[in-house]
């Protein structure tokens, strides 16, 4: 019998820690804000400059990010308008010693959420961090599923290590199961509620077929006689 349970921590995942990027070219102060982080319980990903920042930022998952300005390669602000540009939305902070007026508004300008100069107190930089992500989680109608989420608004499910994007269909489906993770859903609910535009319940399990295709067999469990429900990652 195939494993039903759901667990990208196989893959190397670790969904409960949040994951921040940090773009620092100044060594030391690199290696106390990675400790730092660590210590907050953050998974770091530390890049020494703008061009290998760039690409973590475009080709791995991140809850948060602090970005220098000044760093080699690319510039702080332009790879965070390259980032924005390519679709990433994660939360960022701008690290930065030009702290006068119109160095914020550029940031902020360039996609920044937030703007801390350089010298800075730990603590704050910290509560930023905080505040950032409790506000991106907010706002970006973010559904568990699993260890990961499903966004809403991208139709894409985030893992700490990148997106899968799905189709519409494949979105509400998994939307429906993942808004309540415990419940069994027969295939006439979920007809109703996820393709209400269709009439034959083999819609249903040609979807689950897609999401276990894309996102592992796990993610979606049959309840035998009874149904589908969110699969439930192994802990
Ligand atoms: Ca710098």
């Amino acid at each position: 019998m195939m494993a039903t349970m759901w667990s990208p921590s196989e893959s190397g995942l670790r969904g409960a820690s949040a994951r921040v990027l940090l773009v620092e070219d100044e060594t030391e102060l690199a290696e106390m804000l990675a400790e730092l982080f660590t210590e907050e319980g953050y998974v770091v990903d530390v890049a020494h400059d703008g061009h290998t920042g760039l690409h973590y930022g475009l080709t791995r998952g991140y809850d948060v990010a602090v970005l220098d300005r000044g760093l080699p390669a690319v510039d702080g602000l332009d790879l965070l308008a390259r980032l924005r540009r390519s679709g990433i939305v994660i939360p960022v902070l701008i690290l930065s010693a030009l702290g006068n007026p119109a160095d914020r508004v550029a940031g902020l300008d360039a996609g920044a959420e937030d703007y801390l100069a350089k010298p800075f107190d730990v603590d704050e930089l910290l509560a930023r961090l905080r505040a950032l992500r409790r506000r991106h989680l907010d706002t970006a109608r973010l559904l568990p599923v699993g260890d990961a989420h499903l966004d809403l608004d991208s139709s894409e499910v985030v893992t700490a290590t990148g997106r899968i994007r799905l189709s519409a269909r494949e979105r509400d489906l998994l939307a429906t199961l993942a808004g309540r993770p415990r419940q069994v859903f027969g295939r006439d609910d979920l007809l109703a509620l996820a393709f209400p535009e269709a009439e034959n319940p083999v819609v249903v399990d040609t979807y689950v077929h897609y999401l276990r295709r894309k996102l592992g067999r796990g993610v979606i469990e049959t309840v035998r006689g009874r149904g589908y429900r969110l699969g439930r990652p192994a802990t």
